[in-house]
C-alpha cells in the first residue's frame, strides 16, 4: 500500500472513507462493488472509485474531487453517484455519506413512500424515513429526488435501489445506514404476521425520543 496523500486530516479522512467502504461490503449492505461512500475535507470530496471492489483499494485510490466535481489530480474515475453525493453535500451540513444496495431497505423501496415508525430509532434520523422515486442510478434526477426526500432527514431510501445516509463521519453515516437497515427488517418481520398489523409510534413519541437521543450514551 502506498503513502496516503497530503495532509495528516486527509490521511486520517482517507482512511475512514476506506474502512467503512469495506465494512458495508463485509456487513453484506452491498454485494461486489454496489454501493459508495465519501467524505468532505473543506474543498475537497473524496470518493470511492467506480467499480473497484473495497479490497483492492488502498487509501490512496481514493478520488478526490472539487464541490463541483472536478478532479483534483489524475487517478481513478469516480464513482457513478458523483452527482448524487455532490448534491447532498451542497444541500445540507452533511460531512461524509455512505450509500448501500442492503437488502430490507431496498425491499421496503419497493412497497411503501415512507417506512412506517415502527421503533423510536426512527427519530435518530430526522423522522420516518421517505422514499425516493425511481430514477437512474448515477442520474441529475435520482440525486433531486434524493434531496427532496431527505429533507428534514438523514437518510432516505431509494426506490427500488436503495439506502443513502449522511452525517457527521463515515462511521456516523454508517451507523445510520446499519439502523435504517434493521428497521427496515423489523418493519418487515411485523407487517409480515397475516392478519395484524403492527402499531406505529405517533409524532409526539418521536419528538420525546429524538429529545431522549441528544442525551443518549455517555457523557462527554
Ligand atoms: P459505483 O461502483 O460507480 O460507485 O456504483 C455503484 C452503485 O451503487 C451505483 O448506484
Ligand atoms: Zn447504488
Amino acid at each position: 500500500m502506498k503513502e496516503s496523500k497530503g495532509s495528516a486530516a486527509e490521511a486520517r479522512i482517507r482512511a475512514e472513507v476506506l474502512a467503512t467502504a469495506r465494512r458495508t461490503a463485509a456487513e453484506g449492505l452491498v454485494v461486489g462493488t454496489s454501493g459508495n461512500v465519501s467524505a468532505r475535507l473543506g474543498e475537497m470530496i473524496l470518493v470511492t472509485p467506480s467499480g473497484v471492489p473495497y479490497d483492492r483499494l488502498g487509501p490512496e485510490d481514493l478520488v478526490a474531487v472539487d464541490p463541483d466535481g472536478r478532479p483534483l489530480g489524475a487517478g481513478l474515475a469516480p464513482t457513478s453517484e458523483l452527482p448524487l453525493h455532490l448534491a447532498v453535500y451542497r444541500a445540507t451540513g452533511a460531512a461524509a455519506i455512505v450509500h448501500t444496495h442492503a437488502v430490507h431497505a431496498t425491499a421496503v423501496s419497493t412497497l411503501v413512500d415512507e417506512l412506517p415508525a415502527v421503533h423510536y430509532m426512527t427519530a435518530a434520523l430526522g423522522g420516518p424515513v421517505r422514499v425516493a422515486p425511481y430514477a437512474l442510478y448515477g442520474s441529475d434526477e435520482l440525486a433531486r429526488h434524493a434531496l427532496a426526500a431527505l429533507d428534514g432527514r438523514t437518510g432516505c431510501l431509494l426506490r427500488n435501489h436503495g439506502t443513502l445516509t449522511y452525517g457527521a463521519t463515515p462511521e456516523q453515516a454508517h451507523d445510520r445506514t446499519a439502523q435504517l437497515e434493521w428497521m427496515c427488517r423489523v418493519w418487515l418481520a411485523a407487517s409480515g404476521v397475516p392478519g395484524r398489523t403492527p402499531t406505529l409510534l405517533s409524532p409526539d413519541q418521536l419528538a420525546e425520543a429524538a429529545q431522549k437521543l441528544t442525551k443518549y450514551g455517555q457523557e462527554p
